[in-house]
């Protein structure tokens, strides 16, 4: 709604106001009426006085005129509608051709009077009735205020000029007094106008203010009520009586706080202990807050009252249903503490209570127990039967656990596969032992998913609080844990409790990470290199690249204590780079026939560009293809089967050859040699043990002319002896030896004075090495 300026005159802005404009120029009858009347009768006095026809002439001037004004009053006022803007407009023009004609012929009268006549009661009754006439229409037509001052210099200009012209002293002065009276009354009239545009654009203001507060009001999602300093009702939205569920009439009884709190209480949506809070805050008069839930449950609804006191001393009182946001709080907070598909509580939840319960334990004599519990072959469920499946079985799970329990022990999921059980007051380690037992025991029994019959395992390790107290939720967890590393270590489907030795194991595991990191930032790592000889030449074919770590205080660290902790660190992908790339460009310092062999990890072997990094390795050393060879174990085999032939066939087409490393020591699958493309296998020394006696002996030529018959070369790996070489090469079909009777894995420098020994150019003491020791 658009309101009138508030600075210079107030114009009418809507028709609302115009049409109380035209109102107030009809509105009050009487007068106009009675001036015409009397006006009419003054005329006719003073004719009868003088006798004059021209003032009966006026006379009935005055009439007709009074008659046309009389005419459109009745017809004004018994039209029945409303004015439009135009009938306004129409009104108007009728009133102000009316009000003219009447001036003029008020005018036209006391002029005439004044010229024709030396009447002076003649005079003096056409001046007071005209001075009469002009005052009179000054408090009735302030609403349009030029038609007044036209009406005004019409009736009064010409009376005013009229007295000027009877030249004596005495009636100039009368003039100048009645000019002076003209302009006063005016001003009069034109200040009523501006009071009466003011009151009338104010009352319309407020009326438009009052309907945009009352919409605003009942369409606040809020119930409001506003009290009096007198504790009565001053307003009240229809959100909060359907809130409340109040009676409709309870407003129009003019009630007070009290009579509100207690149809509140009747209707069901307070109880009486909160109504009485409610009231003393309404009369308190302070900010606050206040939270209220429904007495009658079947609503459930969480209400917030806030109280605020008012300029004036009243209070006002806004209600909100907060039962949907207390709702989504309160879910909020059961996802931040419980695990959402088994229902069970969390690590959080878990630790914080766990935490708790060991803080009031602290003085007691009973031993309480942390159970990390794991679930063995889970993996395998979920990939095979899908998520949906493994999540029912988690489920599963979840409730044989809650069952064995007692009611004081409680258990978390702590996410994927693992379960947390703690249990409280036990006498003694065998009630945690015990439990243990049962949970394998019972999480290994079958489980009904989806119309498959699941059987997985479980592996638990477990933590005891100290009979002196004193263990925090965190050490318990992390001791449990070392402990189920250690039973899945011994074999899964067992228990194991936590040894102080497990931390000292853990810790030094731990520094030993953080000194590989290190190690391969610092450059500690060197290669050594053992050579490969080849059996009826006796000359070195190839010299196996084995990674060593000169440790500043650990001395030199052996592959076997390096490679595992690399590969669970992930740090196996750069270190076999870096040995990769090295043993490369080191090989390229070597006699032509030479090659070197480099061991791949399965990880390494697996990463994705495998092919470009080896490819890269062979470009930047400028080492041709054929002269690298890569040992893998039976390991890398196991795994995408299909993806590591393509590998391997690749490598071969590149020309890099494969060796099979340690064969013997894993599934020793001869499938293995006929399904990969593969160059060379390298039987495990321990093929070596007992072979004097026939059956490893048998095998070991057994497996090695199977290997040569699918075109392999067949390595012996660790022979120490001149016994051993002479047994294993007697039938021929073992091409090469490697083993400290040929050499142990020696640094770079001394592996190339080797090769010139074995490559003819040879120094007098690496001649008596290889040389007295071969049987070539
Ligand atoms: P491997 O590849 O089978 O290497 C042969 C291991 O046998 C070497 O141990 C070598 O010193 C040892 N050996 C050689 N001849 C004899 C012998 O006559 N008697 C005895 N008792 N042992 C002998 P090393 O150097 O300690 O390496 C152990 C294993 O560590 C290697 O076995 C290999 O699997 C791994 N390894 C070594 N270097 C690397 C490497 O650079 N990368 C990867 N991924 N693994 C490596
Ligand atoms: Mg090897
Ligand atoms: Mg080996």
């Amino acid at each position: 709604m658009q309101f009138a300026s508030q600075s210079g005159e107030p114009e009418p802005a809507s028709p609302r106001i115009s049409a109380a404009l035209i109102d107030s120029l009809f509105e009050t009858p009487a007068p106009l009426l009675t001036g015409l009347i009397f006006g009419v009768v003054a005329a006719a006095a003073t004719a009868l006085k003088t006798g004059e026809p021209s003032i009966w002439a006026c006379v009935g001037l005055l009439i007709l005129a009074g008659a046309i004004r009389a005419f459109d009053l009745r017809r004004y006022q018994m039209r029945k509608s409303t004015l439009t803007a135009d009938e306004a407009a129409r009104w108007k023009n009728r009133h102000q051709i009316g009000a003219m004609i009447q001036a003029a012929a008020v005018g036209i009268w006391s002029t005439t009077t004044l010229l024709v006549s030396d009447d002076a009661v003649a005079h003096m009754i056409s001046l007071s009735t005209t001075t009469g006439f002009v005052a009179g229409g000054a408090g009735r037509a302030y609403g349009r205020q030029w038609i007044y001052q036209l009406q005004a210099t019409l009736c009064f200009g010409s009376t005013v000029v009229a007295l000027a012209l009877r030249g004596t002293p005495y009636y100039i002065v009368m003039s100048v007094l009645c000019a002076a009276f003209l302009v006063a009354v005016i001003q009069i009239s034109a200040n009523l106008h501006r009071i009466f545009m003011r009151a009338l654009v104010a009352r319309e203001r407020e009326a438009a203010l009052a309907g945009q507060f009352d919409s605003a009001l009942n369409n606040m999602p809020h119930g409001l009520c506003m009290f009096r300093v007198d504790g009565q009702l001053a307003v009240m939205n229809h959100r909060f009586s359907e809130m409340m569920n109040l009676p409709d009439d309870l407003v129009q009884s003019g009630p007070n706080a009290s009579d509100i709190i207690a149809a509140c209480v009747s209707g069901g949506s307070v109880s009486s202990e909160n109504g009485n809070l409610i009231l003393r805050e309404i009369e308190d008069r302070r900010v606050r807050e206040l939270l209220t839930t429904d007495p009658d449950f079947a609503r459930g609804r969480a209400l917030s009252w806030t109280f605020q006191p008012m300029a004036d001393g009243g209070t006002v009182v806004l209600l909100e249903d907060i039962t949907e946001r207390k709702n989504a709080e309160a879910r909020i907070s059961h996802l931040a503490r419980y695990d959402e598909l088994t229902a069970l509580p969390n690590r959080v939840s878990f630790h914080d209570e766990i935490q708790r319960l060991l803080a009031n334990s602290h003085h007691s004599e009973r031993l309480s127990a942390l159970l990390f519990v794991d679930l063995d072959q889970f993996k395998q469920v979920n990939d095979t039967l899908g998520h949906p499946c493994g999540d029912q079985l988690l489920c599963a799970v979840a409730n044989r656990l809650r069952e064995m329990l007692r009611p004081e022990d409680f258990v978390a999921r702590f996410g994927g596969d693992e379960f947390v059980v703690f249990q409280q007051n036990i006498s003694s380690p065998e009630d945690a032992a015990s439990l243990a037992r049962r949970i394998v025991e019972r999480l290994s029994e079958r489980y009904r998913i989806d119309n498959h019959l699941v059987e997985i395992g479980a592996s638990v390790g477990i933590a005891l609080t100290s009979p002196d107290g004193g263990a925090s939720a965190d050490t318990l967890l992390k001791n449990a844990d070392m402990a189920l590393y250690r039973a899945k270590a011994d074999g899964r489907g067992t228990f194991c409790f936590f040894r102080d030795e497990m931390a000292a194991t853990v810790e030094a595991r731990r520094i030993l990470e953080l000194d590989l990191r290190k190690a391969l930032a610092n450059e500690e790592f060197e290669l050594f290199y053992q050579p490969l000889v080849n059996l009826k030449s006796g000359k070195i074919t190839t010299c196996e690249a084995l990674l060593r770590w000169n440790h500043p205080v650990r001395g030199t660290v052996s592959p076997v204590d390096i490679i595992p902790v690399a590969e669970d660190m992930g740090l196996i992908v750069d270190l076999g780079r870096w040995i990769l790339r090295r043993a490369c460009m080191e090989c390229m310092k070597w006699p032509d026939g030479v090659s070197v062999a480099v061991n791949f990890s399965p990880q390494q072997f697996h990463q994705r560009d495998v092919l470009s990094e080896i490819r890269y390795a062979l470009e930047v050393s400028g080492l041709p293809t054929h002269r690298l060879e890569i040992e893998i174990t039976e390991s890398s085999l196991l795994r995408n089967t299909q993806l590591t032939h393509d590998i391997l066939s690749q490598l071969h087409a590149l020309g890099v050859r494969i060796s099979l490393d340690d064969f013997g020591t894993g599934y020793s699958s001869l499938s293995y040699l006929h399904n990969f493309p593969m160059q060379k296998v390298k039987i495990d020394r321990s093929f070596l043990e007992g072979i004097d006696a026939d059956r490893p002996l048998t095998l070991l030529r057994g497996v090695a002319r199977l290997a040569a018959d699918l075109g392999m070369s067949v390595v012996v790996e660790g022979i120490e002896t001149n016994e051993q070489l002479e047994l294993i090469s007697a039938d021929g079909t073992i091409t090469e030896g490697q083993g400290y009777l040929f050499s142990r894995p020696v640094p770079a420098i001394r592996v190339r004075q080797l090769l010139n020994a074995s490559h003819g150019r040879r120094s007098p003491d690496d001649q008596l090495t290889i040389a007295s020791r071969s049987i070539a």
